[in-house]
């Protein structure tokens, strides 16, 4: 065994409707006296209550996906203008975003208190958009210095919400697998992180305003989005990087429709990732026959998780038009890592689009 792994300083605090007084202390700990409040309309009242609390000299709300440039120059104008010495987001990935885009130019720490399992509060990874692409770059400055979950704050995260978010943070885990980087130490940290989502995204769906569920998967998007950090993008998420920055699809539905196809596009190119897949989602069958079956109890465990929790299917119903498939093969083709399982062609990667676009079953095309 040979690897090279690097480990990404952060403080993670996970402590269920505890997360204000864990943000005070943090604040202090930082010895922060002007606090940026980035919170867009969902976290509002929790925001309100923070103010109270925290050294609050400007508060920011407007929180936009994959964060147009045009909004991120207005918040670090914002952030130069009021000498803010610290950035506490509240939010999903969209709230960090904003975040981090302050934080690339002005070296802020931050500390984020994620209210989905996006996972962009543990990577190092920032996002722009403009003029219907994204860049993204990754720069250690944007990566949060403490990190506060608290499942209290996901209870109203809609089941639809959290089931797509869930299976975005799955994508995180699935990705690492066989990502640019991937290694024995990422792979642990996704294969737990599948292992936990597996496991709590059915409780959420069944008990949306349970703790031990909602607490499963806060632990595991984290860890999803550790393995990710280290892994890198993999073809699943140039594939949805694209979709997302061109025709800006949903981000978490977007993810959650495309994975089971990408997962059956490659398993079969890595029956050994495949099968300690299939194991972490709770499928030990075919474990010990033929490759293939590993392939398929792979792709029949994250068939049978999708079936449970209520997965969105299709890409149309996302808006994506059928016309647009051609530009996003061709845009995805030039992107994806020349590390792929599977040779990445342009007839292959317009066949697995055309299967999300339609909901068809991803397990019919590999
Ligand atoms: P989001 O932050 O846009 O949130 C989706 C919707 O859910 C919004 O309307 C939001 O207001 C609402 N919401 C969030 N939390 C809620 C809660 N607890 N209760 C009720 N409503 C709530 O979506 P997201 O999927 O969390 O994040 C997507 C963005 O994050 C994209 O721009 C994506 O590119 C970025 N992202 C970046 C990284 C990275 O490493 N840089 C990783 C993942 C995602």
């Amino acid at each position: 065994m040979r690897f090279t792994h690097e480990t990404l300083a952060q403080r993670v605090i996970l402590d269920a409707g505890r997360s204000l007084e864990h943000l005070e202390a943090q604040v202090a700990h930082l010895g922060a006296s002007r606090v940026m409040l980035v919170a867009g309309g969902s976290a509002s009242s929790y925001a309100d209550r923070a103010a109270v609390l925290l050294p609050v000299v400007l508060r920011w709300t407007e929180v936009v996906q994959h964060v147009p440039v045009a909004v991120a120059e207005r918040a670090r104008a914002a952030a130069a203008d009021t000498g803010v010495d610290v950035v506490v987001c509240v939010g999903g990935g969209s709230a960090v975003g904003v975040a981090k885009a302050v934080a690339l130019t002005t070296r802020l720490p931050v500390i984020a208190v994620p209210t989905t399992y996006a996972g962009s509060e543990a990577t190092p990874v920032w996002g722009l958009t403009e003029d219907r692409r994204k860049t993204t770059g990754v720069d250690p400055v944007v990566l949060p210095t403490v990190v506060v979950y608290d499942s209290d704050l996901t209870r109203s995260l809609p089941v639809d919400l959290s089931v797509a978010s869930g299976l975005n943070a799955l994508a995180h885990c699935v990705d690492s697998m066989w990502a640019p980087r991937s290694n024995p130490v990422n792979q642990a940290l996704a294969l737990e992180g599948a292992r936990a989502l597996a496991q709590g995204l059915p409780h959420v769906v069944g008990d949306p305003m349970g703790t031990p569920g909602r607490d499963q998967c806060l632990y595991g998007a984290y860890l999803a989005a550790t393995a990710f950090a280290s892994a890198g993008s993999g073809l699943h998420h140039k594939i949805c990087h694209v979709l997302g920055g061109t025709f800006d699809l949903p981000h978490a539905p977007t993810h959650a429709v495309v994975l089971p196809h990408v997962l059956a596009f490659n398993a079969p190119a890595v029956p050994d990732q495949a099968r300690r897949l299939a194991i972490a989602l709770g499928r030990p069958a075919g474990l010990a026959g033929p490759d293939d079956d590993a392939a398929a109890a792979a792709t029949d465990a994250l068939a049978a998780l999708r079936q449970a929790v209520g997965a969105p299917r299709a890409l149309r119903d996302l808006g994506l038009p059928l016309d647009a498939i051609p530009e996003v093969a061709e845009r995805v083709v030039a992107a994806a890592p020349a590390t792929n399982p599977r040779p990445v062609t342009g007839p292959a990667i317009e066949t697995l689009l055309r299967a999300a676009w339609e909901g068809a079953d991803p397990r019919s095309q590999s």
